[in-house]
């Protein structure tokens, strides 16, 4: 008899948890803790810390008919942030190094990164070259597809980071796993920059994309390992799905812990956990009151009362998924 499929854990990483080597040795290291635990991660990370931000400035610099290839430019500083990390994380070196086991797998890797980079940069051309001068912002659509590649980014970075580490790990696209809600009253605007997604849980989708992402390796690595889908973690995205169409859309500023959520739920994971450079749920907020106390337990809907009353630690969408399908959350 086959024994009974590893629960998941689902972890998310916000953007300075992302940031530096310090930090993916961190990840790595929650990920080796489950699968000792005989748990399945799932990694999901924000962009890069500034990188969401800096997309904004990419899109009003090609509006302003900056060209991206221009020193100094919005689009050149989020370049630099991500060949920075990757510098910092050896992963040059080890695409270059002949001796490295798999090496094509950090040749194609680091590919697939700079392939995003020159997307990103013939996208920000086209908006500065169809920009017209009677709409002075461009579409929520572009404007979704745009900052959706800083998370693209963070996580095929780390996908190599992990891997090179020796865990086993593939990188699934959140926008094949999660599609939004559209109501027809709603403006292109929300369902493209603050789009919503009903919680499922559906096994059978996790298991298919998990496949395809094994295939998709075994033809870089020539054959994955036996066994390597039972066991292996996956990190994805947070903050992007797809509009019924297929089109990209964000879940809102602030949005992957609610991808997280949502992920969980998808998972039916044991737990969610956040990990976040917040120390936890307080009863006000610390920095302007003093006597404020940590909250170490919570029902769902006080949480969610904080959160929408302005406790910045959960995103106030996030706990709704977590709540529908029971999953226990916590700060980290
Ligand atoms: N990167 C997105 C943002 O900065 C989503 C997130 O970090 O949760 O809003
Ligand atoms: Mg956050």
């Amino acid at each position: 008899m086959n024994a009974p499929p590893a629960p998941w854990t689902v972890m998310k990483f916000g953007g300075t948890s992302v940031a530096t080597v310090e930090r993916w040795q961190t990840i790595i290291q929650q990920m080796q803790r489950c699968q000792a635990n005989g748990e399945r991660p799932c990694v999901v990370v924000s962009a890069v810390t500034t990188v969401t931000n800096r997309m904004s400035d990419c899109i009003n610099e090609a509006l302003r008919n900056i060209q991206p290839s221009e020193p100094g430019c919005a689009f050149q500083q989020v370049k630099e942030v991500h060949l920075k990390l990757i510098a910092e994380l050896g992963l040059n070196s080890l695409a270059e190094d002949s001796s490295t086991p798999n090496a094509s797998f950090y040749i194609s890797g680091l590919q697939v990164i700079h392939g995003l980079l020159d997307d990103l940069e013939q996208l920000l051309n086209g908006v500065r070259l169809t920009r017209e001068e009677s709409d002075p912002s461009a579409s929520p659509r572009i404007h979704a597809r745009i900052s959706a590649f800083g998370e693209l980014l963070s996580s095929q970075i780390g996908l190599l980071a992990i891997r090179s580490a020796g865990v086993p790990c593939v990188r699934l696209d959140s926008r094949r796993l999660l599609t939004s809600t559209e109501s027809t009253t709603q403006q292109s605007e929300d369902s493209f920059l603050e789009a919503n997604v009903d919680p499922t849980i559906d096994a059978v989708l996790v298991i298919k994309e998990i496949t395809r992402s094994c295939k998709e390796l075994s033809s870089v690595e020539g054959g994955a390992p036996s066994g390597y889908a039972a066991t292996c973690g996956v990190i994805t995205q947070g903050f992007i799905a797809s509009t019924p169409k297929g089109s990209t859309c964000l879940l809102g500023r602030g949005g992957s812990d609610t991808s997280a959520a949502l992920l969980a739920a998808l998972f039916d994971a044991k737990r969610l956990e956040i990990w976040t450079d917040v120390h936890g749920l307080f009863t006000s907020d610390p920095r302007h009151v003093s006597n404020t106390r940590l909250i170490r337990d919570v029902s769902y809907r006080v949480a969610q009362e904080l959160a929408s009353m302005g406790a910045k630690v959960l995103h106030p969408r996030c706990l709704i998924p977590a709540a529908w399908a029971g999953i226990p959350v916590e700060i980290h």
